[in-house]
């Protein structure tokens, strides 16, 4: 089976992707390489032993696309590519929502035309904005609080009239829950440009000396000790994930929702107690406001995952740990 990986060279795309050409998959990926660099497709070509295609294209070059699709004949998409940082998204939210849904329907007008009707979308935990309860489930409410998240929920209601409209269609949205942690080679891992948004970057980049301490955005929430907690899974179980999705595409389910996530959460305290723990590092930090639109808490049932894919995640807080450590001090500056 043949399939084409938007976004495939960024953090999660080039973690399956290794998974996909293991399992034996053909890949074509197609990334305009704005938030990836291209040494990552190198090292995962080290990791597989094989030459991987690759099309440096944007998804809004909708003729470029449309003939990668022409030329590939693919059987199936996994759409990985999209802008991701919330912030930003409040600063530059026309940007995002051209990049995100404007790319989306791009691609999925040259999908139809190309007659391909199989996707796995990279959904996320931000459409079920602060939630009544945790753990959530997949009929919980949606709703956004930013541009970002409103993009991703903006494409998943695309999809789900896409499908109601031609029940052809078969669609697997997966929301992910907070992925951290790196191939256990060290080759590959998590990248970020400039001062890391989330929380284990940041972590990794105080351990190695890049950074000088952790700022905890609030400790008054009601949680465990205050600080927020959040379902942390490893990017390689995330990975697996959309093999699992690839192989029920193929029973032809319609269009269906997954939460990939562990089930259990985890506090700012307790990440750098347990990073603390696996890298012998001390973690410089302070405690200080609240980060506007954060929520107290959030992680997933997994259970209909576990259900349906029969996927579950392997690996907990002591293992992303240790590989997001392995990653940074091998690779101090990323794939500079
Ligand atoms: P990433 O930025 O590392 O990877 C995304 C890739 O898409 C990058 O290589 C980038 O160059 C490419 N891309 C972006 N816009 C493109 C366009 N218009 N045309 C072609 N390529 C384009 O991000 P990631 O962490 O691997 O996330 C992958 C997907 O999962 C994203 O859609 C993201 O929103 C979603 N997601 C990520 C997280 C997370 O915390 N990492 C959580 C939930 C959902
Ligand atoms: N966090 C923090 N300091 C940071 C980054 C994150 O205290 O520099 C906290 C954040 O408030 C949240 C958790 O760590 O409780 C996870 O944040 P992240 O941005 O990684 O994920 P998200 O908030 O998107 O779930």
């Amino acid at each position: 089976m043949k399939i084409l990986v938007t976004g495939g060279n960024g953090y999660i795309g080039s973690h399956t992707v290794i998974q996909l050409i293991n399992a034996g998959y053909e890949i074509v990926i197609v990334d305009n390489l704005c938030n990836s660099k291209i040494e990552a497709l190198s090292r995962v070509e080290n990791i597989v032993n094989t030459k991987i295609k690759f099309h440096k294209v944007d998804l809004l070059n909708k003729e470029k696309l449309n003939q990668i699709f022409e030329d590939e004949k693919v059987d199936a998409v996994i759409h990985f590519a999209g802008l991701k940082a919330v912030g930003e998204s409040v600063e530059i939210p026309l940007h995002y929502y051209n990049n995100n849904v404007v790319g989306t329907l791009n691609l999925l007008e040259v999908m139809k035309n190309n007659k391909v009707s199989k996707l796995v979308f990279s959904s996320s935990a931000t459409v079920y904005g602060d939630p009544h309860t945790v753990p959530i489930l997949e009929n919980f409410p949606l709703s956004a609080t930013n541009p970002y998240g409103r993009s991703k929920l903006m494409i998943e209601e695309i999809l789900r009239d896409l499908y109601k409209s031609d029940n052809n269609w078969d669609i697997a949205i997966l929301r992910y829950f907070n992925p951290v942690g790196a191939h256990e080679s060290g080759k590959i891992g998590e990248d970020p440009n400039g001062i890391p948004n989330n929380l284990m970057p940041f972590i990794t980049q105080v351990a190695v000396g890049k950074r000088e301490s952790l700022a905890v955005f609030g400790n008054d929430y009601p949680t465990v000790d205050g600080t927020g907690v959040r379902d942390y899974i490893h990017v390689v179980d995330l990975a697996a994930g959309h093999l699992k999705a690839l192989e029920k595409l193929v029973k032809n389910p319609g269009c269906v929702e997954y939460n990939l996530g562990t089930g259990n959460g985890y506090s700012v305290l307790q990440v750098i107690d347990a990073f603390k723990k696996v890298s012998g590092k001390e973690i410089a930090y302070s405690i200080v406001d609240r980060r506007a639109g954060d929520i107290a808490a959030c992680y997933a049932d997994p259970k209909f995952a576990k259900e349906e894919l029969g996927w579950e995640a392997k690996y907990g807080i002591d293992k992303m740990c240790e590989d997001s450590w392995r990653w940074q001090s091998q690779n101090p500056d990323g794939y500079e």
